[in-house]
């Protein structure tokens, strides 16, 4: 097939993947730059995983999204795993190259981190400590990019102690161990606080931690992005905190997807946001 006649396809794999928000996203950037594509939804259970990902290249898959639950396992299936991706020990991103290797990408930390320079610019890293609620595969991203862009400490409070623990021994003495009956005393003096969990999300318990020893200098950034407002970013919202949701993670994480899989790099922009948020 020649290059004109190409069509190439994209998606997200996972279990359940009727939520994901991707392919909303990634066909309207694939309308808006012309390209001939298509992103799709792909639910594969785990005994299929390594067999759909040997397939999908035939097919005229170029790459895909991995979510919940294979974004660790993949890793183990790779040729070629991204440092970041290997620090973080998950991906989110696959690329099907033209030589038959698999690579392994995880962009969630810098959609993170983008986010906030985009939403929060006059937050400086190297400020101060920040404070990070949950240490699930969401935190993983969130602490190993605080690291590396010179936070100088990074205090961490997880319901489930030894998930917090794990991640300090990883990351290092950089990190701080919290109980979670104390977390809310982590936001003192915090310059930056972010909520990995999953508390305040639809259909989750609510959000409960104490907020009573945020300032108003603190920005607040919630991953969770349904609501797009949560209960925590009003708070801190009335408190006079600049506030960031996490819609904006979920646009920047997909961008550098994109140009990988169809070599244009997307506009992330009010217009993006909007597709999003249906
Ligand atoms: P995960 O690996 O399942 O981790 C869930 C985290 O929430 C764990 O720290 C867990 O604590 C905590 N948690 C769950 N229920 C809790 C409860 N009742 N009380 C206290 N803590 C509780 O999930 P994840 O992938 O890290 O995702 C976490 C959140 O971030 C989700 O809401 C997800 O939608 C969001 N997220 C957003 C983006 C984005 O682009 N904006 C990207 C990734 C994730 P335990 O360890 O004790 O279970």
């Amino acid at each position: 097939m020649n290059d004109e006649n190409r069509i190439s396809l994209a998606g997200v794999i996972g279990l359940p993947v009727a939520h994901s928000r991707s392919p909303q996203l990634h066909n309207y950037w694939l309308g808006k730059y012309g390209i001939r594509g298509h992103y799709v939804p792909l639910n594969v259970k785990h005994g299929d995983l390594e067999d759909a990902i040997g397939t999908l290249p035939k097919l005229g898959f170029v790459g895909v999204n991995v979510t919940i639950p294979h974004k660790e396992t993949v890793l183990w299936l790779a040729d070629l795993v991204t440092d970041r991706a290997a620090l973080i020990g998950a991906a989110n991103t696959l690329i099907f190259r033209s030589d038959g290797k698999l690579h392994a990408d995880n962009t969630d930390g810098y959609g993170f981190v983008e986010n906030l320079r985009q939403n929060a610019p006059n937050w400086i890293p190297a400020s101060g400590p920040t404070a990070v609620l949950g240490s699930g595969g969401a935190a993983r991203a969130v602490v190993a990019s605080l690291v590396e862009i010179g936070v100088p400490e990074i205090r961490i409070s997880n319901r489930t102690r030894g998930r917090a623990d794990a991640l300090r021994s990883e990351f290092g003495a950089r990190v701080r161990v919290f109980e979670w009956l104390q977390a809310g005393k982590m936001m003192a003096g915090a310059k930056l606080v972010v909520n990995a969990t999953s508390l305040g999300m639809e259909g989750r318990p609510d959000f409960q931690v104490p907020l009573a020893a945020l300032s108003p200098d603190t920005v607040v950034n919630d991953l969770v992005y349904t609501p797009l407002r949560t209960p925590l970013l009003q708070y801190a919202a009335k408190l006079g905190c600049v506030t960031v949701d996490g819609l904006g993670m979920l646009l920047y994480q997909a961008a550098p997807a994109f140009e990988r899989w169809f070599n244009t790099r997307p506009d992330v922009d009010e217009e993006t946001r909007r597709v999003l948020l249906g």
